[in-house]
């Protein structure tokens, strides 16, 4: 049995207690896989001795998930959210086409005074010797 195969089962044999014939066998003599099976059986006791937690939901969530519709889709739900944000949303969008147009113009200005567009234009060449 090669490697390959034995890692392949190992977070199934990290719980069962009884690996099959050829298993044992490579793991009688491969000190990686034996590491690595020790590993997971490391793992599966250090979760074993976790506690179970019951978390709180955050108030008004029960009372949210029952105002919820039931035929209501995903669609129609954001659809009602955008009318209910339009304006919001209106002027999100203008702020940001105001910030990429200005981005736009700066990038063009930048652009213009490039060393590229001075060499095509002759204009700011340094005088060499
Ligand atoms: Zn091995």
């Amino acid at each position: 049995m090669r490697c390959a195969e034995v890692k392949e089962m190992i977070p199934a044999l990290a719980r069962e207690s009884q690996p099959s014939l050829a298993v044992r066998r490579h793991l009688g003599k491969c000190r990686g896989c034996q590491q690595e099976l020790e590993t997971y059986r490391n793992l599966i006791a250090s979760l074993q001795t976790l506690e179970a937690r019951a978390v709180e939901p955050p108030p008004g969530l029960a009372a949210q998930l029952i105002a919820i519709p039931r035929g209501a889709s995903t669609v129609d739900h954001l659809r009602s959210h955008v009318t209910r944000n339009r304006a919001a949303y209106a002027g999100g969008t203008a702020a940001a086409v105001a910030v990429a147009g200005a981005a736009a113009a700066l990038l063009w200005r930048s652009r213009d005074r490039s060393p590229q567009r001075q060499r095509r234009t002759g204009k700011g060449r340094l005088a060499t010797a």
